[in-house]
């Protein structure tokens, strides 16, 4: 079993992100999140969305699979429950994950699958040019939008606490040590963790800047907060002129979706099916 390095997770294709994008940030802390968790290679797989996040496919050599728009929790969720012995991360954008996906994404925090979303939240559909997302603020003027977006925006960390998520986190895409450490408690977790990421687009966002963004963000965690205590920060996800960064919640008594699974128990699904090789054996316990 070999593990991670730098150089390992480096495939031949640079990244064609916009320079300044802040998907380089996020790329970055990933990376060394996956090196000082020593992640096996054979134990790790990436599912990326589509959007400029998901072009990250390209540019890391480990296992993965690059789904659908709005599809790739589903797809985790399925790679999760064939083989739970595997770490799977979703790389996915605002638009992706909390407009077409959001059903899977409600679906998945309150089933607590064993995968970790890594949400690039940039306000924006940056790869389709500047199209308003569903957390572009109200009132936005883009492309689509000529006059200002009408909608309220979405609001993630509330979103997954509301749908019981056992562990949120947000982060920025320019504090690359504090992003990568809450990357590792998330990718450690058991149960689903949601990281959401303030990601700026340089290039088709012109508000919510890395400028704004230094203004606007603290530390929850310089402040005290109750990691334990959802209350607490179902009160700080409403915080709106000043934006908390670090970890909102987690449930340290969470039991994962595949834990519940009787079925599950003795062996990952993909072991059962190499053992027996017969089809009615295995699905007799659905029966
Ligand atoms: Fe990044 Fe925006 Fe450029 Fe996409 S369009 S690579 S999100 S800066």
């Amino acid at each position: 079993m070999s593990q991670h390095t730098q150089q390992t997770l480096k495939s031949p294709i640079f990244p064609t992100w916009c320079p300044g994008c802040g998907d380089f940030g996020i790329w970055a802390s990933l990376k060394q999140a996956i090196v000082e968790l020593a992640l096996p290679e054979e134990q790790l797989v990436l599912v990326y969305g589509v959007g400029c996040s998901g072009n990250m496919a390209d540019f890391n050599r480990v296992y993965g699979f690059h789904a659908l728009h709005g599809r790739a929790i589903a797809n985790a969720e399925a790679i999760k429950l064939a083989n739970h012995d595997l770490k799977v991360i979703v790389i996915a954008g605002d638009g992706d994950t909390y407009g077409e996906g959001l059903n899977h994404f409600i679906t998945s925090v309150r089933g607590n699958h064993d995968i970790t979303l890594i949400i690039h939240d940039n306000q924006v559909y940056g790869l389709t040019t500047g199209q308003n997302s569903p957390t572009t603020a109200k009132g936005t003027k883009t492309k689509s939008s000529p006059l200002g977006v009408i909608d309220q925006p979405a609001n993630p960390v509330a979103l997954a606490l509301s749908a019981n998520a056992t562990f949120v986190a947000r982060g920025y895409a320019g504090r690359i040590p504090q992003l990568t450490a809450l990357m590792k408690q998330a990718i450690m977790h058991e149960g689903l963790s949601v990281l959401d990421v303030f990601q700026p687009c340089v290039t088709f966002n012109k508000i919510n800047t890395h400028q704004w963004f230094q203004t606007k963000i603290y530390d929850l965690q310089s402040q005290g907060h109750n990691t334990e205590d959802i209350t607490a920060a179902w009160q700080k996800s409403w915080e709106l002129n000043t934006l908390p960064i670090g970890l909102f919640y987690e449930d340290k008594n969470s039991v994962p979706y595949h834990k519940q699974l009787p079925q599950l128990q003795n062996a990952a699904l993909v072991k059962q099916w190499s053992q027996t090789r017969n089809i009615a054996a295995l699905l007799k316990p659905f029966n």
